[in-house]
C-alpha cells in the first residue's frame, strides 16, 4: 500500500478479516485529525445493535477516546447514540473519567424526528463510528445481509441531511456504515451481497481500519502529533473500556457473545494496537518518522 504515512499501515491491517484493504483510504486518518483540529464543535454518532438489545463493544471506546482528546483541544463535544447503546456509551465515558453528555434517541423512532439539540444545532463537525448507515434500498443491514433496521434507529439523518456548515466523518470498517458511500464501488466488486449491504451515505472525510475504534484512535494519534501532546489513552485505559462496556451490557459483534473482545479479537490485541499507535505518535512527535 503506497502510503507516507506510517499510521495507515496499522490502521489498514485486517485483523478481523473484514476485507478492508479492498475499500481502505490512505490518508484518511490524517486528513480528518486535520479537518477536527481547526473545529470548534463536534458530535459523535455511534452504537451498532447485531441483535435486539445485543449493543456490540466496537464504536464507543473509539468515540469516547476520540471525544475525550477533542474535549482536551479545547473543543465541546457532545455524543449522540439510540436507547440500545446509551449505556455502552455512559459506561465508556465514566471509564475514562469523561463528563457524560449524551443525546438518546429512540431505535424505533423516524429520520424525520432526528434533530440535534439546539444548542448543539450548528456543530463544525459530525463524526461516525460504527454507525449503521443505509443501503441503496434504505434498509440498513449487517455483514450477512440481514436487516438491523429495527434494531438500529436512522441516526444516519444526521449525515443525509446535515446541519449548514458541519463537516461530515465516517469512521469504520465494513460496507455498511455511515460513510462508506465514499468506497461503495470499491466495496461492492465483492459480489452480490456487498451491494445488499454497502451503505450509500457519504461523508467528507472516510476513515478505515480493520477494527472501527482502531480508526477512531489512528485519527487521536494524529490530533497528537498536530498538538505535539500524547491524547491517545493506554492500553490499561483500552481494557478499562471494553471491560465497562461488557459490565453495561455490550457484546462482541462476531459472537454477540457478553465477553471482553471487540470484531472477535481479545483485549491483548486491542491493548497492543494502541501501544503501537502510541509508540508511533511518541517517535513522529520526536521527530523519528518521516512525513
Ligand atoms: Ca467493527
Amino acid at each position: 500500500m503506497p502510503s507516507p504515512d506510517p499510521i495507515d499501515y496499522l490502521l489498514s491491517l485486517d485483523l478481523a478479516s473484514r476485507g478492508t484493504v479492498g475499500f481502505y483510504r490512505p490518508g484518511g486518518a490524517r486528513a480528518a485529525a486535520r479537518s477536527l483540529a481547526r473545529g470548534t464543535r463536534v458530535v459523535l454518532v455511534t452504537g451498532f445493535a447485531v441483535g435486539p438489545g445485543m449493543p456490540e463493544t466496537d464504536g464507543p471506546p473509539g468515540s469516547a477516546v476520540l471525544g475525550r482528546a477533542l474535549r482536551w483541544l479545547g473543543k465541546s463535544v457532545l455524543y449522540v447514540v439510540d436507547d440500545v447503546a446509551a449505556s455502552l456509551m455512559e459506561a465508556a465515558l465514566k471509564a475514562l473519567g469523561e463528563p457524560v453528555e449524551i443525546v438518546v434517541f429512540p431505535h424505533d423512532g423516524a429520520a424525520a424526528a432526528i434533530r440535534l439539540p439546539a444548542d448543539h444545532g450548528r456543530p463544525t463537525h459530525l463524526v461516525a463510528v460504527e454507525r449503521p448507515g443505509r443501503a441503496a434500498d434504505g434498509d440498513y443491514r449487517n455483514r450477512r445481509g440481514k436487516s438491523v433496521a429495527a434494531w438500529n434507529g436512522p441516526l444516519d439523518a444526521l449525515f443525509v441531511k446535515r446541519p449548514r456548515g458541519a463537516i461530515t466523518i465516517g469512521i469504520g470498517d465494513g460496507g455498511n456504515e455511515i460513510g462508506m458511500g465514499n468506497v461503495r464501488a470499491r466495496f461492492i466488486r465483492q459480489g452480490p451481497l456487498a451491494k445488499r449491504v454497502g451503505s450509500v451515505v457519504k461523508v467528507d472525510h472516510l476513515v478505515v481500519a480493520g477494527v472501527s475504534n482502531w480508526g477512531a484512535y489512528g485519527v487521536v494519534a494524529h490530533l497528537s502529533i498536530l498538538a505535539r501532546r500524547q491524547l491517545l489513552h493506554t492500553p490499561e485505559e483500552e481494557r478499562a473500556l471494553v471491560t465497562a462496556c461488557v459490565e453495561a451490557g455490550g457484546v462482541d459483534g462476531i459472537s454477540r457473545r457478553r465477553v471482553p473482545a471487540v470484531d472477535g479479537l481479545p483485549l491483548s490485541t486491542h491493548a497492543a494496537m494502541v501501544e503501537l499507535l502510541r509508540t508511533l505518535a511518541d517517535r513522529w512527535m520526536q521527530g523519528g518518522v518521516p512525513r
